[in-house]
């Protein structure tokens, strides 16, 4: 008797909690207008979403007035999915995250040297959002491109801080952070900066970059040593294995000062540290887009391509990502330094 009370007490209760709940959500269900240019990722991160986490509730909500393609109708109204609070959706701030909320503090209280003090770095990781760049299946992970160049490019960044200069990740993903796994997964939510969707067309793809450099560029002109760092992993030809090859704009010497350089750090390394492994990486001119538009000089590397066993093992044992960006920002510094 007293147990069926108890049931019966737990019922009621259950009822009322219940109720509850959803009287709370009723009331808590926020809505947003599209504006130009609004996409579901923008969108979410706008109103302070983890937008990987809440992408498919917010097309499961809005279902209706989402096109084919996934883009929004321009001043239509929509549901913000509800936000969930079991500590997972915890602001995990990424670099990117950090150097975007905070510019200047970004590294403050380890930042080692002042070697670099007074440069800007602007760090392009190739590809990113729609474009994984080149992909490789290995033991059955999906490897793409873009998650180890950027990775490579937050190492960059932090490397490049801690000299006391200022990076700028042109490209940025919001939940990722420096990953030392041997696989990185593959997302999609990639933006270039400030905070924009990265679009699917090449050309417009290439051209938001090359704009977001020269955006920052405009606000920095009185700064004298400016440079772009481009990442990529997809050397031509993946039969043979590839050295690490650095690329500039033809005639631009300062570019190509840069990449000499970057060129002479890296074969000094890998005398040192692989004698007898002999490294034929050279320094040579490419006409390609970013490179063409952006204002500061540009050094592009190509560092192996992903899809070739051996080149890989650069990229996927995270000691050797420490390694390239370590010799990149020291690269860096004695550019720098050489400048002044
Ligand atoms: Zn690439």
């Amino acid at each position: 008797m007293k147990s069926g009370i108890y049931i019966l007490l737990t019922f009621i209760i259950s009822i009322c909690v219940l109720s509850e709940v959803s009287a709370q959500t009723q009331d808590s269900v926020r809505t947003v207008v599209a504006q130009n240019g609004d996409g579901i990722y923008k969108i979410l991160r706008r109103n302070g979403y983890e937008a990987k986490d809440y992408y498919n509730k917010f097309v499961e909500l809005n279902k209706d007035k989402i096109k084919e393609d996934d883009s929004l109708i321009l001043g239509e109204t929509y549901i913000l999915p509800e936000i969930e609070t079991t500590g997972q959706n915890v602001v995990n701030d990424s670099l990117h995250e950090i150097v975007r909320k905070n510019p200047d503090l970004l590294y403050a209280d380890s930042v080692y040297s002042k070697e670099l003090e007074g440069a800007i770095i602007y760090l392009i990781s190739g590809h990113g959002g729609p474009d994984p760049g080149a992909v490789a299946e290995v033991e059955g992970n999906t490897l793409c491109e873009d998650e180890y160049a950027y990775d490579i490019c937050l190492r960059i960044a932090k490397g490049v801080e801690e000299h006391g200069g200022k990076a700028y990740m042109i490209i940025g993903d919001p939940d990722d952070g420096i990953r030392d796994d041997k696989y990185l997964k593959v997302d999609y939510d990639e933006y270039c900066w400030p905070d924009l969707e990265i679009p699917r067309d090449h050309n417009l793809r290439l051209k938001q970059r090359a704009d977001a450099v020269n955006d920052i560029y405009a606000e920095n002109k009185s700064v004298k040593y400016q440079r772009v760092i481009e990442i990529h992993l997809d050397s031509r030809g993946t039969s043979s294995a590839v050295d690490v090859f650095f690329y500039h704009f033809p005639g631009s010497k300062n570019g190509k000062a840069t990449a000499e350089v970057l060129q002479k750090v890296f074969s000094e390394k890998y005398a040192k540290y692989q004698p007898n492994r002999g490294y034929t990486g050279t320094v040579g001119e490419r006409s390609l887009l970013v490179m063409r538009k952006v204002l500061p000089p540009e050094v592009f590397l190509e560092l192996g391509n992903i899809q070739n066993e051996k080149d890989r093992k650069r990229f996927l044992d995270s000691d050797n990502r420490k390694a390239i960006s370590k010799w990149i920002v020291e690269g860096l510094v004695e550019d720098y330094v050489g400048s002044k």
